[in-house]
């Protein structure tokens, strides 16, 4: 089976409701980038943070996956389809995409603020047990958190998406404006023959690359118009 691997970013769930981050007035979801995604906007203010991290993910809770999502999905059927997105809602896995990689996190679940990566204190929240209470603590004493990766910090899970598209026998790019770094650097890993699709609305950097075939859809037309060239 040929190996297909999607790169997302928050265009991906624009028409689930979600909102990117808007280019020139630095907001996501109406508040500051630099205070809510930002590893100084932590420490600075973690009540600040964990709040809109609440709010954000009981929005998630009540969110569907769109077509563009579940089309991924269902190329699971000709395709070894892989995931990687930047995105840190949950809307490829409640499509039912069984390879997912997430570079910057996971909106519904938290961590210790010590250590992020120390597994024994990463905790999946619910529906009905879905924010942190101011204070709250993990296992080891420190400050619960959300279990994002804040601007400022490292990607772990860089290494092994690398890899991934090192592999790939297509590559789509959708909805990501490839300007956050290192997810932006993925694309070069993609070997010399490996076509290159672009699904966003808009033109974007990764656009000028002049290698890329730019299907200039949303999401959901764009997968429909992705699976007639396939
Ligand atoms: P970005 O905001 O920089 O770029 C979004 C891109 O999506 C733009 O190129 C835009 O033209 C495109 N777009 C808008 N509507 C679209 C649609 N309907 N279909 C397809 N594309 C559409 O986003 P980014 O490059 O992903 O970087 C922002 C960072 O913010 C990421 O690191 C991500 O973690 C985080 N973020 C996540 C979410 C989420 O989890 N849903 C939402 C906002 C931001």
């Amino acid at each position: 089976m040929k190996k297909i691997v999607f790169l997302t970013g928050a265009g991906m769930s624009v028409e689930s409701g979600f909102k990117t981050f808007r280019g020139n007035d630095g907001l996501w979801e109406d508040y500051p980038v630099e205070q809510v995604a930002t590893h100084e906007g932590w420490v600075t203010n973690p009540l600040l943070v964990n709040n809109f991290y609440n709010i954000l993910r009981k929005k998630l809770f009540t969110a569907k996956p769109n077509e563009g999502h579940c089309l991924i999905k269902e190329l699971e059927n000709d395709y070894e389809v892989m995931v990687i997105t930047q995105n840190v809602d949950d809307l490829h896995e409640k499509a039912g995409s069984a390879n997912v990689i997430h570079l910057h996190g996971e909106l519904t679940k938290v961590c210790s603020s010590k250590d992020p990566y120390d597994s024994r204190y990463i905790e999946q929240l619910t529906e009905d047990n879905c924010d942190v209470a101011p204070g709250a603590c993990a296992g080891d004493g420190s400050l619960l958190r959300p279990f994002i990766v804040f601007f400022g910090e490292s990607v772990p899970m860089i290494e092994p998406a690398a890899e991934i598209v090192a592999q790939a026998d297509i590559l789509v790019i959708i909805g990501t404006s490839l300007v956050v770094y290192p997810a932006a650097g993925l694309v070069q890993y993609a070997r010399p023959r490996t076509p290159i699709y672009l699904i966003d609305p808009d033109d974007t950097p990764a656009h000028a690359s002049g290698r890329l075939t730019h299907i200039k859809k949303g999401a959901s037309e764009g997968m429909k118009e992705l699976m007639k060239r396939l």
